[in-house]
C-alpha cells in the first residue's frame, strides 16, 4: 500500500533541505492513512473537506490535518475545529470566514496564500498584485484569529524542468519581497509550499519549505 523506498528517499530529500513533507492521502481510504501513521507519518494533505471530515474521526488524534485544495467559505466551520494549515486561501471573504470559526473554536488557524504561477488557467490563486493589495490590507490587523504563514503555488502540468524550476523560483522570490513588504501585517512568515510528485526535487532546491507527495507514496490514485 505504501512504497516505503519511496517514501525513504522523500524524507531524506526533505531533511536535506529542512523541509516538511506533507502526505498526500486524497482518494485513499481510512486503512492507507492508518499505515501511513503507523510508519511514523503524521502531516497529511486533503483537498476536500468531505473527505477530511470523513477520515478523521477514526484516525489518530495526533495527526496533522492540511488543507490542500480549493476552500468554499462554507464550508469553513466543519474543519475549524481541528485543521493544522489551510494551503489554499485566495481571498479577503475567505480570509475573514476563516477568522470568524476559528474564533469561535477559541483557536487561531494557520494558513497560506495560495499563488497562481502556473501557464494555465485552470489553476486558482492570487496573481501578485492581488497579494500585494490583500497583503497591504489595513484589515488583516482586526483578523486576530488567523495567521499567515505564507505561500502556496502549483506548477504548470508539463515535462519542462526549466519552466517548473521558474515558476518556482518566481514563488520563493514573491514570498521573501512580502517578508521584507509587510513586516507589520504579517508576523509569522515561513513557509513556502510548493513541489509534488513529479517536481518536488525542484521544488526543494528553489526553496520550498513544504512539499505535498502523494502517488510517490500511495502509487497511483
Ligand atoms: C493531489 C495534490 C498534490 C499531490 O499530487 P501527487 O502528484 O500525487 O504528488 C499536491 N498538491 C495538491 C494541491 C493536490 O491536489
Amino acid at each position: 500500500m505504501i512504497n516505503k523506498l519511496s517514501l525513504e528517499k522523500i524524507q531524506a530529500d526533505c531533511s536535506s533541505h529542512q523541509a516538511q513533507l506533507i502526505a498526500v492521502t486524497k482518494t485513499h481510504p481510512v486503512e492507507v492513512l492508518q499505515s501511513a501513521y503507523d510508519v511514523g507519518l503524521r502531516h497529511f494533505g486533503e483537498n476536500k473537506v468531505q473527505e477530511m471530515e470523513s477520515k478523521s474521526p477514526s484516525l489518530p488524534k495526533d495527526i496533522h490535518w492540511h488543507l490542500i485544495g480549493h476552500l468554499q467559505s462554507n464550508k469553513v466551520k466543519y474543519i475549524a475545529p481541528y485543521v493544522h494549515l489551510i494551503h489554499s486561501v485566495d481571498s479577503m471573504k475567505l480570509l475573514q470566514e476563516i477568522n470568524k470559526e476559528a474564533g469561535k473554536n477559541k483557536r487561531i488557524i494557520p494558513v497560506l496564500l495560495q499563488i497562481h504561477i502556473a501557464d494555465e488557467d485552470t489553476k486558482f490563486g492570487l496573481d501578485s498584485s492581488e497579494l500585494m493589495t490583500l497583503c497591504s490590507s489595513p484589515e488583516l490587523a482586526s483578523l486576530q484569529h488567523i495567521r499567515i504563514q505564507g505561500l502556496m503555488g502549483m506548477a504548470t502540468f508539463t515535462d519542462d524542468k526549466n519552466q517548473i524550476r521558474s515558476e518556482f523560483k518566481s514563488l520563493r522570490r514573491l514570498f521573501e519581497s512580502c517578508q521584507t513588504q509587510f513586516k507589520e501585517n504579517i508576523f509569522d512568515w515561513k513557509d513556502v509550499s510548493m513541489g509534488m510528485t513529479s517536481d518536488y526535487l525542484i521544488a526543494l532546491e528553489e526553496g520550498s519549505t513544504m512539499i505535498r507527495v502523494g502517488s510517490a507514496i500511495f502509487g497511483n490514485r
